[in-house]
């Protein structure tokens, strides 16, 4: 049998996330229905500040109660704070969907919006949820973070939501970016650049991304010495930055204080000085001229082979029994019986993994919904993105089976 310790060490780590290559930009048919083809439409830098915006346009503020699945992100939190409104948190059944008896159970007069999430790509019908949201006159916020394309039967996703939110940092290749969309209201903001220093950290991160992993080796050549240049331009811009004491820009906005929202560093802050700032002009160049139709197609068959690959494996199973026609998805989300000792072989393999919910907000745990907290401990997704070359990917499906065989012997 295969051992994890056949892999050399000394290997370059697979991409967790989508990187930039030339293939991204070719032709690849028609395009798929997606957020962004909502009639109303605001590219931001990430989903949590599109969140706030939601909200914000709801009328949300202090007093309300916004219902917030059980099952989540901390990131979408902190925008409901920002409003000074409550977060109460409905439960979840076992497949993710949410459990509209708790919801019905949560409302009160101080309940202003609803939040729903497709999780992991799979769209789910919130038909159901948006009678009640409309019986209650309460307002529904669409998280699409994970499900930035897709339908589910006839219904588009982002459709259902009086607003609805993407993260599409999570399916291309970009430094930054989230999506504000509506299609049943109109969409009164009016954004402001994020500053030089934003767009260009936004351009070179993208591309050192790529570099990193071995694409575009051509053009990593011609920039190594202006590469080399750039620690110097950042010293340069910070210091501008620095001595600039009102910090106001030539448009007369107020500087965001960071050169960039954290969101794209992966954590959970909140930073509304990113509020009503427009996506970097380098990542609405890369969603306007990437082909979606490949990112689709390339997803759903790296989630089936995946798939494929796990079939049989013992000790695990996918959260979804089958990908739904109509879905793109985000990663191949798996439960294992005893995830820790797969985990840590999967760590020592250097296999990106994301725990989705491994960390909930402080005070949600089994008592507030058993199934988020079951999720939150037993899942581990793996990458299915449009960027695994084939070679990455039969690593990656050997590594997981070798991680998923060793937990087992540790169970047994
Ligand atoms: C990632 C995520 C968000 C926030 O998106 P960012 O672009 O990271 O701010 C919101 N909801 C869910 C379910 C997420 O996974």
């Amino acid at each position: 049998m295969p051992s994890i310790t056949d892999h050399p060490s000394t290997r370059r780590a697979i991409p967790a996330v989508p990187v930039l290559s030339l293939a991204a930009f070719r032709p690849a048919g028609k395009a798929p229905p997606s957020l962004l083809d909502a009639p109303a439409l605001r590219h931001v830098t990430s989903g949590r500040i599109a969140i706030g915006m939601a909200l914000r346009a709801l009328g949300v503020g202090p007093g309300d109660t916004v219902l917030v699945p059980a099952y989540h992100s901390p990131s979408m939190v902190p925008p409901v704070h920002w409003r000074g409104a409550r977060a109460v948190f409905y439960r979840v059944h076992p497949d993710t969907t949410a459990d509209l008896d708790d919801i019905a159970a949560k409302l009160d007069p101080t309940v202003k919006a609803v939040m729903a999430t497709h999780f992991f790509g799979i769209p789910q019908d919130l038909a159901p949820l948006r009678a009640l949201c409309d019986r209650h006159g309460i307002g529904l916020v669409e998280d699409c973070a994970h499900c930035l394309f897709g339908t589910r039967g006839p219904v588009a996703v982002g459709s259902s939501g009086d607003y609805a939110i993407g993260s599409s940092m999570k399916f291309f290749p970009v430094y930054d970016g989230g999506c504000l969309v509506s299609h049943r209201h109109p969409l009164d903001v009016r954004l402001q650049g994020g500053g030089a220093g934003f767009e260009a950290k936004a351009a070179l991160n993208t591309l050192e991304a790529a570099f990193a992993h071995g694409r575009l080796p051509v053009l990593r050549a011609a920039l190594a010495l202006p590469l080399r240049l750039k620690e110097a331009l950042w010293n340069r811009v910070k210091a501008r930055r620095g001595a600039r004491a009102d910090g106001t820009p030539a448009d007369g906005a107020p500087a965001p204080s960071t050169l960039a929202p954290a969101s794209s560093d992966s954590g959970f802050d909140f930073d509304p000085r990113w509020m009503d700032r427009r996506a970097s002009l380098f990542a609405r160049l890369v969603l306007r001229f990437a082909a979606r139709a490949r990112i689709v197609a390339l997803r759903r068959r790296h989630y089936l082979q995946l798939e494929q690959a796990l079939a049989g494996l013992p000790g695990c199973r996918p959260l979804f029994p089958a990908l739904p026609d109509g879905a793109c998805p985000w990663v191949f989300p798996v439960l294992f019986d005893d995830p820790e000792p797969v985990f840590a072989a999967l760590q020592r393999a250097r296999v990106p993994v994301v725990r989705f919910g491994a960390v909930l907000w402080p005070g949600v745990d089994a008592s507030v919904c058993p199934n988020s907290a079951d999720l939150g401990r037993r899942l581990i997704a793996f990458p299915c993105h449009q960027e695994l070359s084939a070679a990455e990917r039969t690593w990656l499906c050997a590594a997981i089976g070798d991680a998923a065989r060793a937990g087992a012997a540790v169970a047994a």
